[in-house]
């Protein structure tokens, strides 16, 4: 640092400092300043009605990801197209769109060709002298109309086989529940009721068994060949059973599931609808039924089921959006900060939404339409100033987010950059409604840095100086603002002229909390060990409604926030050394599930087939007590099959705290059993 320059810039100071308060008494910005109509716009966009909710894999989402890879090229970033080296992704080269970096994605499911569902009922019980009366009955049922496949069923067929009827399917050790206590179903069809034997209490102690879901998982694990749901409207085409839905992070049910009407129930039970009726009376007031044994009471007909199921996944490309704004630094420049948001949200409703019906459209302004349009207008600021970054900001608006963290997920598999070289990630999600001033940072203790960083960003009133090196090499040292005795980082330029900018601007009422890991895209990278910043305004009565409108944006906070995050990305640029990635002590024991007992183990809700992939293991859980590692595949947990997250949801569900448990688990190609004590939740 020369003498003559910091007499200039002692003079800018003044300068500056003299004009803001003296001309307006307000703050100065630097050029190109995130601003309160640009996000508005952005958000107005993002939100409206017209891209409908901005679904992943829909038309709506599509078009927001090309509005956002317009504004990228729009701003210069660079394609992500030229970072195709070993190991790292190739993004499609004839693309008219470049920014996009593609996952696959099960956008829906329909009916194949091959669905056929046959019952045969022969009388039984008849004595062998009357065998002539022995009559015996064959119904064809029409798919669409009396039944169909749900879309977790597997694709399969079975061939006359014996059904019978299980209640309603469930097994629920910790309410001491079993429908299949008594029910030899190995090798048969299960026929079950829907709902629970709470009705529809949403209070009630079965509630979490509610999804059809364990009804499958439950029919599985007691060796039944298919599962055939009895729904509960009497119009089937009412029934919610009687559209197809695909859920992305569980996968496949493991034998076909399908559901039936209850006229075509009633035919398969050789029962009219009021008997049907009754029988699901009774079962609610029998509850818990362990003891009743439906094999022992000699049934009136065999019944015979053949059935074919065939779900066609409709596969879609989903996108996440990158743009990159290389370093100026010949040697920082292969250090990456990743500054990300979601930009996709829930459609017209559906899985995620907390809309009392479907069809609405959710309008995501906050979630995430606001972090959207902040990674745009951080990407619009760094790359508008004449003093660049030392380090390269990879800007990245991802998808899949809401089905479960699919994009970002992605992305850490098959990163831009490597991810060693990733010395941090920004995530915004939900950043538009700041109130009292208040606002959360997650993350603080992913790096040993980062307590120290928020306080400078947010410290009420700072000094930024980027003066640009005498000669190549030449770096600039950090010089100590007068006002508040704190060290200013000065930020490298490639123009010969200083630049100061003088702010005082409010400080926010910070919440910091330790953890990496959080429902939302950060936890991705977290989990591969990259120090992570997740910025969020909290909840509130709009979350996944389609009351969540642009309207109710506060723009001039988010403005705030952009800012503050401006100065915490300058902040790790002027530092040589990268943030340090530390294990972060989390602040819960994990998400308000409901399970009484705790393992602290981090499924990967992306892939949850042929068992469950962890993705992380909390210090000093039981699950790392018991050497359960990253990496590993939990393919069995307290004696039950485990394929996918709702299996090993199950198991929990029936593990006692402080009970030892066998464990087992696929770590590269060989299989453990491991022991495990999970904890009591607190
Ligand atoms: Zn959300």
């Amino acid at each position: 640092m020369k003498d003559k320059l910091l007499r200039r810039i002692s003079l800018w100071v003044a300068f500056i400092v003299a004009i803001s308060i003296a001309v307006n008494g307000q703050q100065t910005q630097p050029q190109n300043a995130p601003s309160v109509e640009r996000l508005r716009a952005h958000i107005e966009y993002l939100a409206s009605d017209k891209l409908e909710g901005r679904r992943t894999g829909s038309p709506g989402a599509n078009a927001a990801a090309e509005y956002i890879a317009r504004e990228f090229s729009r701003y210069g970033l660079r394609r992500s197209i030229g970072y195709d080296t070993a190991g790292m992704s190739i993004l499609e080269a004839d693309s008219p769109n470049r920014y996009l970096q593609k996952f696959p994605y099960v956008a829906g499911v329909e009916l194949g060709k091959n669905n056929s569902l046959t019952v045969t009922l022969t009388s039984a019980n008849v004595p062998e002298t009357q065998g002539s009366l022995k009559t015996q009955t064959t119904e064809v049922f029409q798919v669409g109309e009396d039944w169909l496949p749900l879309g977790l069923s597997a694709q399969g067929t079975v061939k006359d086989t014996p059904a019978i009827l299980v209640g309603y399917g469930l097994s629920v050790s910790e309410l001491k529940y079993d429908d299949y206590a008594n029910a030899n179903v190995a090798g048969k069809v299960a026929i079950a009721f829907s709902g629970t034997p709470d009705g529809d209490n949403p209070h009630g102690q079965f509630a979490r068994y509610e999804d059809v879901r364990w009804k499958a998982t439950a029919a599985h694990a007691a060796g039944a060949k298919a599962l055939v749901v009895i729904v509960s409207e009497s119009n089937f085409s009412d029934d919610r059973l009687a559209r197809l839905h695909y859920d992305n992070s569980a996968g496949d049910a493991g034998i076909p599931v399908i559901a039936i009407s209850r006229q075509a129930a009633a035919k398969l039970l050789a029962a009219d609808s009021s008997v049907l009726a009754e029988m699901e009376q009774r079962l609610r007031l029998q509850k818990p039924h362990v003891d009743e044994d439906p094999a022992a009471r000699p049934p009136r007909y065999l019944v015979q089921v053949s059935l074919s199921t065939d779900v066609v996944r409709r596969e879609v490309e989903a996108a996440n959006v990158v743009g990159i704004l290389d370093g100026s630094d010949p040697v920082l420049k292969k250090e990456v900060i990743v500054i990300g948001a979601h930009y996709d949200h829930l459609g017209r409703g559906g899985e995620g939404s907390l809309a009392p019906k479907e069809g609405d459209i959710h309008h995501g302004a906050d979630d995430n339409a606001s972090g959207t349009a902040g990674v745009l207008e951080l990407a619009r600021f760094f790359r508008s100033q004449k003093l660049r970054p030392r380090r390269t900001i990879v800007f990245i608006a991802f998808s899949g987010e809401e089905e479960g963290l699919l994009g970002s997920n992605y992305y850490v598999n098959h990163p831009i950059v490597p991810l060693a070289d990733t010395v941090t990630m920004i995530n915004m999600d939900m950043i538009g409604r700041t109130k009292d001033n208040k606002l959360i940072v997650g993350g603080v203790g992913t790096a040993p840095e980062w307590r120290q960083v928020m306080a400078a960003a947010n410290a009420p009133e700072r000094i930024r100086v980027a003066v640009a090196p005498a000669s190549p090499g030449d770096m600039p040292r950090p010089i100590t603002s007068s006002a508040t005795g704190r060290e200013v980082p000065i930020v490298t330029g490639s123009n010969g002229s200083p630049v100061v900018s003088v702010s005082f601007e409010k400080s926010f009422d910070l919440t910091l909390n330790e953890d990496g890991f959080g429902p939302s895209d950060h936890s991705s990278f977290y989990v591969k060990q990259v120090p992570v910043l997740f910025f969020w305004t909290g909840t509130h009565e709009d979350y996944h409604k389609p009351s969540d409108t642009a309207d109710k944006i506060n723009y001039a906070d988010e403005v705030r926030i952009l800012n503050l995050v401006t100065r915490v990305v300058y902040d790790i640029d002027t530092t040589d050394k990268r943030p340090a990635y530390t294990v972060a002590k989390s602040d819960s024991t994990g998400r308000a599930t409901g399970f009484r007992v705790y393992l602290g183990t981090i499924p990967n809700y992306a892939d949850s087939n042929d068992g469950l992939l962890l993705d992380g293991v909390r210090e000093d859980s039981p699950a790392a007590k018991a050497g359960i590692k990253a990496g590993d595949r939990i393919v069995k947990l307290a004696g039950r099959d485990v394929h996918n997250v709702y299996d090993y949801t199950y198991a929990l569900g029936e593990m006692k705290a402080g009970q030892e448990y066998e464990v087992q688990l696929m770590r590269g190609g060989e299989r453990l059993t491991l022991k495990l004590t999970p904890a009591a939740r607190k």
